[in-house]
């Protein structure tokens, strides 16, 4: 594996999260401020952020800071609060107030549930044990979601409390857990954050989701996440808007994963779907090498027809050898350096 290098060290415990470096920063903001005001204090503590990343990361400074009694992560939630408010968590930025009560496309008030939580051992090898916790809803709909009873029913599942599921990621860390691996993570953000400040041991956080989030929650997670385990689906706007019913897919996930870059590490995940070698298989992987070259990729070919699949013909089917080998000789040829086959 070339790439991943500061994930594997803070699960070995050699470099503290980036979440741990959150909290060390101490943050003067009030409550009461507007999310415009907020934003502009958020802006300037993460100048902070990235300087003391740096020290760390780079030049294996000491940390011998102490944790924050109000810290730049506390500033975040904050502003995660007023995001709900008006929510543009995600791309569709639906603008109903969560807080209130309100449910936009993910059908999602301001409580989270999650459906399950457990060590799981069938991820990319250098996540497993990862321990998972499957947040319940979703920002898309896809067609052929393998996990559909989760993402279609966000009523469904345990509610939040963070300190109590907290305390249960600091457990199982320390039972051999190498990360926190979020699924469908993007429409529980605020709650994430508060989970986040209430863990205690140093976890790598994975961020395990479709990447379809606002810029503003972009920016939220600068600091968050140690590695976007990141489903880059499609290579063009028709597809995203037949299959999961998401505009704009292109231009949201694709400036979402540069800016990510910049900050975080990423594990790309593309799922190949029958019939969709040239229009979807080569633009992802020839736009990854071309913006994006230095993460992991893992090509993906566990493709089942489930859920609403069969009212399309053309993805009511597994794929091919062929398509299979088609695949493989895209990434080759794109030079593509840690792949995952
Ligand atoms: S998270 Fe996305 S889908 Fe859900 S209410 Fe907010 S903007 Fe809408």
């Amino acid at each position: 594996m070339l790439f991943l290098k500061n994930y594997l060290k803070i699960s070995a415990n050699e470099l503290p999260s980036r979440a741990g470096l959150l909290k060390r920063i101490p943050a003067v903001f009030s409550d009461n401020s507007c999310e415009e005001e907020l934003w502009k204090i958020h802006e300037e503590y993460m100048g902070k952020y990235r300087e003391y990343k740096t020290r760390i990361y780079c030049f294996n400074e000491d940390i011998s800071q102490a944790k924050a009694e109000k810290s730049l992560l506390d500033l975040k939630i904050r502003i995660a609060e007023r995001v709900i408010g008006n929510c543009h968590l995600c791309q569709r930025r639906c603008g109903v107030d969560r807080n209130r009560g309100e449910k936009g496309f993910c059908r999602l008030t301001d409580t989270s549930r999650y459906a399950a939580e457990f060590l799981h051992m069938g991820e990319e090898p250098e996540l497993v044990p990862s321990h998972t916790i499957f947040f319940t809803g979703c920002v898309f709909s896809c067609a052929y979601c393998q996990n559909w009873d989760i993402s279609m029913h966000p009523e469904s599942g345990r509610e939040v409390s963070p300190a109590e599921l907290a305390r249960r990621i600091d457990q199982i860390r320390l039972k051999g857990a190498r990360n926190l691996n979020l699924v469908t993570p993007t429409p529980h953000l605020h709650n994430i954050l508060k989970i986040i400040r209430e863990i205690s041991v140093n976890t790598p956080v994975v961020w395990n989701s479709n990447t379809y989030h606002s810029p503003e929650a972009g920016k939220l997670l600068e600091g968050v996440v140690d590695v976007f385990l990141a489903d880059l689906k499609y290579g063009n706007n028709e597809c995203a808007l037949r299959y999961s019913n998401a505009k704009e897919y292109v231009e949201t996930v694709t400036s979402n994963l540069v800016f990510a870059s910049r900050d975080a590490e990423i594990l790309m995940r593309h799922l190949v779907l029958p019939g969709h070698l040239d229009c979807c298989t080569r633009k992802v992987v020839d736009w990854t090498a071309s913006n994006i070259p230095e993460i992991r990729f893992n090509l993906m070919f566990q493709y089942r027809p489930e859920y609403l699949a069969c009212r399309y013909p053309e993805i009511n089917r597994c794929l091919s050898r062929q398509e299979m080998e088609r695949a493989i000789g895209m990434v080759k040829e794109a030079g593509l350096k840690d792949v995952l086959l």
